[in-house]
């Protein structure tokens, strides 16, 4: 008699009941085999037992209330639709007990196939098959050992090792020189090996194999290796899994039986067409464990016209059903075709841009949805240049991915020496413990940078980024000593001159030379491809999706940048102004001298004589900026770091004043500056004196700043062209600060720009905490407000942003208190929270407050979708990261907004 479905709760579902949607509960495995269903494709009938029965199961260790009766009411109904019971020993159903969870986790968990053998069944089955014994011992033999293996753990070589014996008692490799008799004494053995480590003799209650394998696909979803993929997919740990119960179906019945897979166009370029491999006379295992080799899909239609022809379309049908590229399992059986899986099929980030743009093309997708169909980390990944790893190169050691590319160079150890072989056509590579500003040449010379330590914020990193260049930081293998010109790592030196290669994606780290590829998709933002007469389908579609990502998106884009190439380069890829110009970079080189005669200077006289001496050159810096973004707005950020930053280090210089004084030289100068090092030594130098803080202590400092930009505004209009300065001042926690520093630059300002027509906003960073908290005052003095997510994450959490990435964060990590480093992603919840409130109590107090972000965060695509929903007026990143925060800023558009466009 039938179980009745007492329990109330819907644990199983039959394939007719289900559809694609249903992922959360039927996993995706069992959605879309239910839609296939009900799009009358030939799917193998079956059940689906819900993640829910799992998730009970696995919070209880027994399966929930009901379930073991539902189970029992849809395999009547299967063994009614299929006209034969399970095990029965005359014409067996045999079913597979296959997992699948809402995310797919490729061979991350448990399946069972051929359940229902029993030593008499497998009679049954070979009458069915046509007398075929073979086949019969052999789905038999399959049935014990991955039984064995997967529900009761029985060690996997001691099955393998019983095989190999049996096929060298024979003579042979190959499993199908093997026939009925080896297998029947093969199906012996594996019963002994199973009884040995379980204690018991393998189950013939076909229910009992097929509760046993459920439980089995159940516990799996907890299995280390699933636990550790989850964790690196970021797939949450409480969803469990589906199991879905299919009729088994057999390639393995002769020639005119097989198994394959086919994606509906190829995965890897986008490209139209059907590619997939098929093995004849065999089943899905068979073909993952490479036992013979498969043939291209298109051999079928020599094979078994009439079945290839349904499959394409099948393919055809599922493509326009699904409105995207599928990738399909199918077997034949006695000419016969069965689909047995189908989802909407992995790509990479070339064929996600081709294959979006040409179903706008087939009136499969809109535009909108072409442009929700790919995302800006995909569009990073196609800006790099890449490896051609086809040959073996292995990694010597793995660091931070700090600014993505691939370069291959010399390794350098000096600033200087990477400017001098730079400087000869030599590719370097610049490898420090960490760098500072003193680098900056050697970093501008350098094809990429490599330090061991340091995270994705340290100063190697955020330099490295905004140049665009390949960088990995925090490579703690490898241990630098400059010194001596050389690094250790894996047991081998590397020496001054030798070659090395770093990509600055993945962290790796190569010795040698690896071959290097630039990118087309950077060559056309640079516009030396024109999309319009390209045959590049990868152009054309970025072009395309870009296109319609800018008439969509509300968020400007601007860039960071500090000198007119960046700006230029930009403005390439689209930026709409800069919305942080930071000064202090030209503050060294040549004029450290200048600055040091400023920080030393005892009397207002001297001091004045370094700023009058330093006007010229800034306003210089401007001009060349305010030239290449002609009409458009540039945000000045005045200086910023710590003073002491731009002198040498407190113990190099003691020294070099030591040996000076033992050989009797005049070390007054050196001595002063070490006075004035020592004086100016700080703790905590990021909480110290800088920002707006050097502008109220140094007297004359910004003013000079200003000055220079108001003149290079100036200069730049009566030359004909349209500059339009904004003034932001860095570090404000309090509106006094703001206010003391806008009462000297309006009056500087008025005094400069007379009747020129130029208008110069002044506003402030966000990036101390208590400035977000007092909003509405501060924008009472500020035109606009810029936030500063670098520093506000420092000052939100108490984390040094120079530091804690490469210290600790991977226990952070793992510990999920985040799931990503809060200085690459905005922690929406607390410094997301201080930005929203700053933004609404800005607005609150000036309606028309311009908004932006400069932190590292513009440039990073989920935080440009937090910035669009708070309704900032502008992003402001990396040149490189221009391209990546316009299609996201349409994308978010498109997102939350819908109709929503410029
Ligand atoms: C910031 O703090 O986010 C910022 C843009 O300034 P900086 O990185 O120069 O401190
Ligand atoms: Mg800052």
């Amino acid at each position: 008699m039938a179980a009745q479905e007492t329990d109330d709760h819907k644990y199983v579902y039959d394939f007719s009941e289900g559809n694609k949607d249903l992922k959360d509960l039927l996993g995706g495995k069992g959605a879309n085999l239910a839609e296939m269903t009900n799009l009358g494709l030939p799917v193998p009938p079956g059940f689906t037992i819900t993640t829910e029965a799992c998730q009970a199961y696995l919070a209880t260790g027994r399966e929930p209330d009901g379930l073991a009766g539902q189970i029992e009411t849809h395999l009547q109904a299967l063994e009614r639709e299929m006209g034969k019971r399970l095990g029965d020993p005359h014409d067996p159903l045999l079913v597979s007990v296959r997992s699948g969870a809402k995310f797919s986790m490729p061979g991350m968990m448990e399946t069972v196939l051929n359940v229902g053998l029993n030593d008499q069944s497998v009679v049954g089955l070979a009458a069915q098959a046509g007398q075929n014994d073979r086949f019969a011992w052999d789905s038999y033999r399959r049935l014990i050992q991955m039984f064995g293996k997967t529900v009761c753990e029985v060690p996997g070589e001691e099955f393998e090792h019983a095989l190999d014996e049996v096929k060298s008692a024979k003579g042979t490799h190959n499993d199908l020189d093997l026939d009925a008799d080896d297998l029947r004494g093969l199906v012996d053995a594996y019963k002994k090996i199973f009884a040995k480590h379980t204690g018991r003799e393998f189950p013939q209650q076909p229910r009992e194999q097929l509760d046993l394998a459920i439980r089995a696909v159940f516990e799996s979803w907890n299995a280390e290796r699933a636990v550790l993929y989850r964790r690196q997919e970021r797939i949450p740990a409480d969803l469990g899994t589906a199991v879905n119960v299919v009729t088994m179906v057999f390639g393995n019945l002769g020639p005119d039986s097989g198994t394959g897979v086919a994606f509906t166009r190829d995965p890897g370029s986008g490209a139209q067409g059907i590619y997939g491999d098929y093995l004849a006379n065999a089943q899905g295992e068979d073909v993952v464990a490479g036992i013979r080799n498969t043939v291209p899909l298109q051999e079928l239609e020599r094979l078994d016209k009439s079945s290839y022809d349904e499959l394409l379309s099948i393919m055809a049908r599922l493509e326009e059903h699904y409105r995207d590229l599928c990738d399909i399992e199918f077997t034949i059986e006695r000419g016969k075709l069965w689909m047995l899986q189908t989802r909407v099929g992995k790509r990479t980030a070339a064929a996600a841009f081709v294959i979006a743009g040409q179903l706008v093309d087939e009136g499969l997708i809109d535009e909108d949805e072409a442009l929700h169909r790919v995302n800006g980390a995909q569009l990073a990944q196609l800006m790099f240049p890449r490896f051609q790893l086809d040959h073996e190169f292995e990694a010597v050691a793995t660091g931070i991915g700090a600014s993505p590319g691939a370069a291959s160079g010399k390794v350098v150890f000096t600033s200087a020496r990477a400017v001098e072989l730079a400087a000869e056509g030599e590719s370097v590579i610049l490898v420090r413990r960490e760098t500072n500003p003193d680098d900056l040449n050697g970093m501008i010379a350098a094809k990429g940078i490599l330090t061991s330590r340091g995270g994705k914020t340290s100063h190697a990193a955020v330099v490295a980024r905004g140049m665009g260049k390949t960088c990995v930081s925090g490579a703690d293998e490898i241990d630098v000593n400059v010194p001596a010109k050389r690094f250790t790592v894996a047991g081998q030196t590397v020496d001054e001159g030798d070659v090395v290669s770093i990509d600055g994606t993945t962290g790796k780290v190569y010795l040698g030379e690896v071959p290097v590829m630039p990118s087309e998709v950077v060559q056309y933002f640079e516009g030396s491809i024109d999309a319009e007469h390209v045959d590049n389908p990868l152009v054309r579609a970025v072009h395309r999706i870009m296109t319609h990502a800018d008439g969509k998106r509300r968020l400007a884009v601007r860039t960071n940048a500090d000198t007119g190439a960046d700006a230029a380069r930009a403005r390439r890829f689209g930026a709409e102004g800069i919305g942080l110009c930071r000064t202090e970079h030209m503050f060294l080189g040549d004029r450290r001298e200048l600055v040091e005669r400023l920080i030393l200077a005892r009397a207002a006289a001297e001091r004045d004589e370094a700023l009058a001496a330093l006007l010229p050159l800034q306003r210089a810096d401007f001009e060349e900026i305010f030239r290449e973004m002609d009409g458009l707005p540039v945000t000045v950020r005045l200086i910023d770091p710590p003073l002491h930053e731009f002198l040498p280090p407190l113990e190099q210089l003691a020294v070099n004043v030591a040996v000076a004084q033992e050989r009797g030289e005049d070390v007054a100068k050196e001595e002063a500056l070490l006075a004035a090092v020592r004086r100016m030594h700080e703790e905590n130098p990021m909480l110290g004196l800088r920002g707006v803080r050097l502008g109220l202590v140094i007297p004359g400092l910004f003013a000079m700043q200003v000055r220079a930009i108001a003149e290079a505004a100036v200069a730049v209009v009566r030359a004909g062209g349209v500059a339009r300065p904004e003034i932001m001042v860095p570090l404000v926690g309090a509106v006094q600060e703001l206010e003391t520093v806008r009462a000297e630059a309006e009056r500087i300002i008025a005094e400069v720009v007379g009747d020129s027509g130029v208008e110069v906003l002044i506003g402030t960073m966000i990036e101390v905490p208590r400035a977000a908290l007092t909003a509405g005052q501060i924008a009472e003095a500020a035109e606009f407000f810029s936030f500063g997510t670098n520093d506000l994450t420092q000052m939100g959490w108490g984390f040094s942003r120079d530091d804690v990435e490469g210290a600790f964060f991977w226990r952070y990590l793992e510990l999920g208190i985040f799931g990503i480093s809060p200085f690459e992603s905005i922690d929406r919840d607390g410094v997301g929270r201080l930005v929203r409130i700053a933004a609404e109590e800005g607005r609150a107090a000036r309606p028309g407050l311009k908004l932006g972000v400069c932190g590292e965060h513009g440039g990073d695509p989920d935080s440009v979708h937090f910035f669009h929903e708070v309704g900032l007026d502008y992003v402001s990143c990396s040149p490189f990261r221009v391209p990546v925060a316009r299609l996201e800023a349409g994308r978010a558009a498109v997102e939350t907004d819908g109709s929503d466009s410029r």
